[in-house]
């Protein structure tokens, strides 16, 4: 498990000096197992929740433990299970989006090759909003963009702009009057509906002890899936994309302003 990058805590317990975090997932303490000794199984020193609290770190939250993914990946989330309330937890999740919408935007458009535009944000702001994507029990911090979109309902596929070349080729081959447009855009001329949405967000853990989360695009043409990517969620891409800083990032204004609005 990645922690947040944070100078780990000491503590000394019975002449021994234990070193601890804060797990970014669930905000409860985590101990980091094999800083100075090296361990047997593993040459990479690893965090393990901490069940009691850490004065002047986190304390222990029994709750936020039980539903953390990093703790409890799940396969079996359902698209409508919601926590039960709002914590600090799915108010920081509420707060970052809205901080690097931009960056949330931008990741959408890199795992999905379509276009995030103004509009396209906002029918999935108001999606979210509706459906109180925040409370959905298989969110944490660390997977907010992914999970924002992945709640979202079918969205039309007509106009948008389409980057990735393997959708584009798809559209021009399945969709019978399907074509890109000179300014990159899906555009037919017959009445197909073609849609594309998000559907079995997975949470497994890796042989490194690492989480690891997927869930797939999918493109239909009147109802029929034409197209289908697994997207794995990327962390510290996400992590490098808030530590941006605000000069690099030209969309932030306009897309946070836009979160704000929501989900202010
Ligand atoms: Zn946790």
């Amino acid at each position: 498990m990645s922690t947040k990058k944070l100078p780990p805590h000491y503590e000394k317990q019975d002449n021994n000096e234990l070193h601890f975090a804060v797990c970014p997932a669930c905000n409860n303490p985590v101990q980091i197992i094999g800083l100075n000794k090296r361990l047997q199984h593993t040459d990479r020193p690893y965090a393990k929740h901490y069940h009691k609290s850490i004065q002047g770190l986190a304390d222990f939250d029994k709750e936020a433990f039980e539903s953390c993914s990093l703790a409890h990946p799940r396969d079996d989330l359902s698209k409508n299970s919601r926590k039960p309330a709002c914590t600090e937890r799915e108010r920081q999740i509420l707060t970052s989006l809205q901080e690097n919408f931009d960056q949330v935007a931008y990741l959408f458009q890199l795992y999905s090759g379509i276009v995030m535009t103004p509009y396209l944000a906002e029918e999935m702001l108001k999606w979210y909003v509706a459906e109180q994507g925040h409370l959905y029990r298989g969110g944490s911090l660390i997977n907010a963009p992914w999970v924002f979109v992945y709640l979202s309902k079918a969205q039309n596929l007509w106009g948008r702009k389409i980057k990735d070349a393997e959708l584009r080729e798809t559209l021009c081959e399945k969709v019978p009057t399907g074509t890109i447009n000179d300014k990159d855009q899906f555009v037919t001329t017959g009445h197909e509906k073609v849609f594309f949405w998000f559907a079995k967000h997975k949470q497994t853990k890796s042989a490194d002890n690492n989480l690891k989360e997927t869930m797939q695009l999918f493109v239909t043409c009147d109802d029929k899936d034409i197209f289908k990517k697994t997207i794995t969620f990327d962390y510290e891409l996400f992590q490098r994309l808030m530590n941006t800083p605000d000069e690099r990032r030209i969309y932030k204004e306009k897309f946070t302003e836009l979160a704000q609005k929501y989900l202010g």
